[in-house]
């Protein structure tokens, strides 16, 4: 191994360090040319040449939930129409030119990037991502989302969608792939089964309880998703009602070892929390306030997820249920909401937490020996990247 010589590095001061587990007020990150994290040392033993920022200086953001490939819907959809009215909209406006698709998807990723994401989860239901993410400037997992209502069709809808993943295939690792269902109440049984067992799937999102009437149709049969597969004609029902929520309902489809992360989670109690977390090792939820107020106007009960030391992660979802692409307008929507909740308990969710939600806590989340996270500094109304990540 080459030691480092102390020119070769760089030494920050900033007013406040958070180092991906707590904040501190006289540490300096030291890290190499590249942005590889040398160490965090007391500023007494830094040495000389340091250079002092005025700000909060934290690991790279993990967007944990985004649909690049809807950046082109920005501002389309009206607010606070609920889920169901909500999701009508981007199925019925979703398409457009495919120049004025790409040029959105370009610009949303340079504002991630603006804003201090180094990483992000994101949806895909197509490839029209896959030319910018080929220019490697932001690491991605890409969940290849699935969708399909009517049971007798799965092995179609399987298909369709694997022929998306194998495209990813190509310029992706396995690592950085699953096969994923979208929601409870839009995945048939059958279909739940066969992306259940599909190989490699080490990690599924799941648009998880993002509105009452999801609930509703699992307990007891009615609500708006009753109405939705009358009208869409339905030989059957997508998934048959059990008396339990949704979550406690497919749950039983999933392999006992599966890592989770949850998206939304604005109708999840206290007891389908511990039911999930007793049954799987590794579960991430993931909050996304910005397009829940903008759907419905209504938040998690976060305060009683942390009651259930559930991991939290943070996701923007998209452009066409969001202003904007950054991690911090999401911890600011928490605290309009929540204002207990302080920006030291949120960090974790926006940095380490995410990274260990996409299998890459070995380099990115925190500001520990050898990885290379990339540095943000927060400065009054300012977010900037001062220190480039892994890709
Ligand atoms: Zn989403």
């Amino acid at each position: 191994m080459t030691t480092i010589s102390p020119k070769n590095q760089i030494k920050i001061k900033p007013t406040q360090l958070f180092d991906g587990y707590r904040i501190t007020e006289e540490d300096v990150l030291i890290l190499t040319q590249e942005g590889t994290v040398e160490a965090v040392v007391h500023q007494s033993e830094a040495g000389d040449d340091i250079k002092k920022v005025d700000g909060l200086l934290s690991p790279g953001f993990i967007n944990c939930h985004c649909h690049l490939e809807l950046s082109h819907m920005q501002g389309m959809i009206p607010e606070h129409t609920g889920l169901l009215q909500f999701v009508n909209q981007v199925v019925r406006q979703r398409d457009a030119p495919a120049d004025e698709i790409a040029a959105a998807i370009e610009k949303a990723e340079a504002a991630m990037i603006k804003n201090g994401i180094v990483a992000v989860g994101d949806i895909c239901n197509t490839a029209d991502t896959l030319f910018q993410k080929e220019k490697n400037n932001l690491y991605y997992h890409n969940f290849i989302e699935v969708i399909g209502f009517e049971p007798g069709l799965a092995d179609e809808a399987f298909k369709t969608y694997k022929m998306v993943y194998d495209g990813y295939q190509k310029v992706f690792p396995p690592q950085q792939l699953s096969l994923t269902p979208h929601a409870p109440y839009s995945v048939s049984t059958p279909l739940w089964k066969l992306l259940a067992q599909f190989p490699g799937n080490h990690l599924l999102s799941i648009h998880n309880q993002e509105t009452p009437d999801e609930n509703e149709w699992f307990i007891n049969g009615g609500g708006g998703f009753k109405a939705l597969y009358e009208r869409l004609q339905l030989k059957q029902s997508p998934i048959a009602p059990t008396g339990k929520t949704s979550i406690q309902t497919y749950a039983d489809y999933l392999q006992k070892e599966q890592q989770l992360l949850l998206i939304h989670n604005t109708c999840t109690d206290a007891e389908d929390v511990r039911y999930i977390q007793d049954r799987f090792p590794l579960v991430f939820w993931c909050l996304c306030p910005n397009a829940n107020y903008y759907i419905s106007n209504r938040l998690p009960d976060i305060p009683m997820m942390l009651e259930q030391n559930a991991q939290l992660v943070l996701g923007t979802d998209s452009l066409a249920s969001n202003y904007g692409l950054s991690i911090r307008g999401e911890m600011q929507r928490i605290q309009q909401h929540f204002p207990q909740i302080t920006v030291e308990q949120m960090l974790p969710w926006a940095t380490l937490n995410g990274a260990r939600a996409l299998q890459i806590d070995d380099l990115y989340g925190s500001f520990e020996k050898g990885k290379r996270p990339g540095a943000v500094l927060i400065s009054g109304d300012t977010v900037m990247l001062l220190s480039k990540s892994n890709v």
